[in-house]
């Protein structure tokens, strides 16, 4: 396995065998094992499987959850090892940007609601590191966690609108078996916290099964809002949105999720679940 941790010393890709990409912040879980198996299925065994571990500074709202997210290096190389990864790219971020760059990708349109409208810039950090990253590795395709189904709807968006030649791949969301999405952020929660964290999967069953009864979409928030309404958490947005236009909706006349991002303290958990499409 090759580990590289400065932007001009990669390799450059072949197109045959093609080259797949799992882009990861690190602290590495089984979610993001499943994406790098699934990498493996789509470049086959003569391709190459590359995974690149980078905390984007540029993504971060908060200085604070930037410097706490957990950076266990040592531990991700191993796992990216057994996993039979071929290229880890690993760089430092002062490796990834010049001091003096004045050029970023904003998307305006789906990163108005959810995770972007609480977390200002967020979208244009993701969006800026994703093409720096397909510029460097030059993958035939990315996997992207459904997990994160905003970020992957904007990437999908800049590479359809950026003409960006990558296939995005979409990966269904990893559970612990007590229905709490897995995520790297989930190690930061206490024993309490992460005892109650299921919480948050219970409210979205519930959601949708309201949604299932009585085809409202706001009966369908009011039912999680009820479960999520303990002390000890916040709710930063619980929402249902279309799923093309990630747009708050009104009625279930078209595909659509209910999202929701919660604190426990200074940890953020996100997760979202299908609402039936009402006849
Ligand atoms: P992150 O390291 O959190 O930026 O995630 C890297 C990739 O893994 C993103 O495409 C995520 O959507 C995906 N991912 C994170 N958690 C999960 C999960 N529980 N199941 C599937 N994919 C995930």
């Amino acid at each position: 396995m090759l580990v590289i941790d400065h932007p001009r010393e990669l390799p450059l890709a072949t197109d045959s065998p093609p080259r797949v990409l799992v882009p990861t912040m690190g602290a590495l879980h089984d979610g993001h094992l499943a994406l790098i198996r699934k990498a493996r299925e789509i470049a086959g065994r003569e391709g190459q499987v590359a995974v690149s571990i980078f905390v984007n500074p540029i993504q971060f709202d908060c200085d604070d959850d930037f410097e706490r997210y957990p950076r266990p290096l040592d531990a991700d190389l191993a796992s990216c090892r057994a996993a039979g990864v071929d290229l880890v790219f690993a760089p430092s971020a002062a490796a990834m940007y010049f001091l003096d760059r004045s050029v970023r990708v904003l998307e305006s349109s789906l990163s108005q609601t959810l995770c972007g409208a609480s977390r200002p810039g967020h979208f244009d950090g993701v969006c800026t590191v994703v093409l720096k990253l397909f510029n460097l590795l030059q993958p035939r395709a990315a996997i992207f966690g459904a997990k994160d189904f905003q970020q992957l709807a904007i990437v999908r968006r800049m590479v359809r609108d950026l003409d960006v030649p990558v296939e995005i791949v979409e990966h269904p969301t990893l559970r612990e078996p007590d229905g709490l999405a897995m995520s790297s952020r989930n190690v930061r929660l206490t024993a309490a916290q992460r005892a109650d964290a299921p919480r948050l999967r219970r409210a979205l069953l519930a959601g949708r099964d309201t949604a299932a009864a009585v085809g409202s979409p706001a009966a369908a928030r009011d039912a999680a809002r009820e479960i999520l309404d303990v002390p000890g958490l916040a709710i930063d947005y619980l929402e249902a949105v279309d799923l093309a236009t990630l747009a708050p909706v009104a009625d279930l006349a078209r595909p659509a999720a209910l999202a929701a991002a919660v604190c426990y303290g200074e940890v953020r958990l996100i997760d979202h679940i299908d609402l039936p499409v009402s006849s």
